[in-house]
């Protein structure tokens, strides 16, 4: 069973240079949302991308 809207999963991506941030990530460097590629401090929500390592398909 898989939780959909586990808080961990939650994924940024940045409107300035486009990097995918996750929330770990953000909370692992502390100081707030800030992009960590370019430091850009609006971040927009997204769904996190599925990565799975088996084939889908
Ligand atoms: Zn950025």
């Amino acid at each position: 069973m898989e939780v959909d809207e586990e808080p961990k999963g939650i994924v940024y991506q940045c409107v300035r240079c486009g990097a995918y941030v996750t929330y770990e990530e953000i909370e692992l460097r502390g100081g707030g949302i800030k992009c960590t590629r370019c430091n850009y401090r609006v971040l927009k929500k997204v769904r996190p991308p599925i990565v799975k390592h088996l084939k889908a398909e």
